[in-house]
């Protein structure tokens, strides 16, 4: 089949590639002529585990290419995918620029009967304005289906090729009945909604394991085991960020509010979200008094592990508390240490290695999870640091253990 896919970011280059790699001939589109250009010079630009050898096979067998001309992909297609961006609006509902515009594109460009499928996450009832578009710009017949993507970063070719779920919404006679587009416009909403709840809720439970000196971790063990409940999702920590959560529940609230309704729940889970960005700044100062001149080490900047996508992540927040109290801040990131340097330029200083991060540190911000952050060397790290003072955001380390070796400890939830 030949399939086009336009927008070429981090869902689209991943479903473009994976679809290649089922034998589909797939064209990826994009306004930004820089990033073609440098997937057409078989650079990738972004971090995700399996898929620079993926897109570089499909590239070679010639099932997969590259381009900013919409039109003649477009015209050549049976399924045109829109997996364009959906950012945060003004208001706090989603920008549907991009989709709207690519729609009315594709609509132009259409040559003989196509499926468009919406993979972009859109609030309900954009699939109806895509069709308005479309059909304002062309008289060729065509079928447009809401087809919400779940994939996660750093796992997202994984969740692609091997999904829990494949949403699909259509009103197509074609199709006949399977979900319609707002069901599952709403699906995807609901979904990220119900996954943020479920880490502030932690995080709330976290605070409070502080308070009454529980230890969150055994809480969400014992949690978890009720099979009705289950375990993923309850892990405290520094708050959830990245491209999706934050937007998508902003929408999903705005979306109730056109609707008369006020999202009361999902504007709590933001509040304790913003709050948990805050909380380990604040735990330094209690500890240190000011951190004014004081050297801190940041271990992760990506909002989550084996990606370097940092929109939203709680990374900026600590840093930027750090900075404005007058400390100075040496950063560590496997994948996103670019993006980083493009986000704070040379007010903080970039370390190759963990542990160069580490030289002459008073504090270390242990900020993303990433594997290699999980069994460093303790000795050499207090070696290394002018205080051995610990700040864990997601509890990745043992307190008792590091305690034991003379660390000062303060994770989340962890009675401290
Ligand atoms: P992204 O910002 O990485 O990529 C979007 C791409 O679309 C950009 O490269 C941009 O240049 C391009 N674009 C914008 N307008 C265009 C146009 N008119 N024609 C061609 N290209 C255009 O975004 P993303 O993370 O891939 O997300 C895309 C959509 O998928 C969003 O709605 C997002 O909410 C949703 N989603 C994202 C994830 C995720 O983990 N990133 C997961 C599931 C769903």
């Amino acid at each position: 089949m030949k399939i086009t896919m336009v927008g070429t970011g981090y869902v689209g280059l991943v479903a473009g590639t994976c679809f290649a790699d089922s034998g589909h001939d797939v064209v990826c589109i994009d306004i930004d002529r820089t990033k073609i250009d440098a997937l057409n010079a078989g650079q990738i630009p972004i971090y995700e585990p399996g898929l620079e050898e993926l897109v570089h096979k499909n590239v070679k067998e010639g099932r997969l290419s590259f381009t900013t001309e919409l039109a003649p992909a477009v015209g050549a297609s049976q399924v045109v995918f829109i997996a364009v961006g959906t950012p945060e609006g003004e208001t706090g509902d989603a920008d549907l620029q991009h989709v709207l515009e690519s729609a009315r594109q594709i609509g132009q460009a259409l040559r003989h009967y196509t499926l468009i499928v919406d993979k972009s996450t859109v609030p309900v009832g954009t699939a109806d304005r895509v069709r308005e578009v479309i059909a304002g710009a062309t008289r060729v017949e065509f079928d447009v289906v809401s087809n919400p993507e779940f994939l996660k970063e750093g796992a997202a070719v994984g969740d692609f090729l091997k999904p829990d779920r494949v949403v699909i919404g259509t009103t197509s006679e074609r199709a006949r009945r399977i979900m319609d587009p707002r069901s599952a416009e709403l699906t995807k909403y609901a979904a990220n909604a119900m996954l943020a709840t479920r880490i502030s809720f932690m995080n709330d439970i976290a605070l409070l394991c502080e308070k009454v000196g529980a230890d969150v971790d055994f809480v969400r063990k014992g949690l978890g085991a009720d099979r009705r409940i289950g375990y993923p999702f309850l892990f405290p920590g520094i708050g959830y960020g990245g491209s999706c959560f934050p937007k998508d529940i902003k929408a999903l609230i705005a979306t109730a509010r056109e609707c008369g309704i006020e999202f009361d729940l999902l504007r709590a889970v933001e509040r304790t979200n913003e709050r948990q960005k805050r909380l380990l700044v604040n735990k330094a100062v209690r500890h240190f008094g000011s951190l004014a001149g004081r050297p801190c080490a940041i271990w992760g900047t990506a909002f989550k592990p084996k990606t370097d996508d940092m929109r939203e992540a709680p990374a900026i927040e600590v840093i930027e508390g750090l900075l404005g109290k007058g400390a100075s801040v040496c950063c560590h990131d496997p994948a996103a240490e670019e993006i980083a340097r493009r986000h704070f330029g040379d007010r903080v200083r970039y370390a190759d290695t963990p542990y160069d991060a580490l030289e002459g540190a008073e504090a270390l911000f242990l900020i993303t999870e990433w594997n290699q952050f999980r069994y460093p060397d303790f000795d050499r790290m207090k070696a290394l640091m002018k205080t051995p003072v610990i700040f864990d955001g997601r509890n990745v380390f043992s307190p008792t253990v590091l305690r034991d070796m003379g660390f000062v400890y303060f994770g989340i939830g962890r009675g401290s």
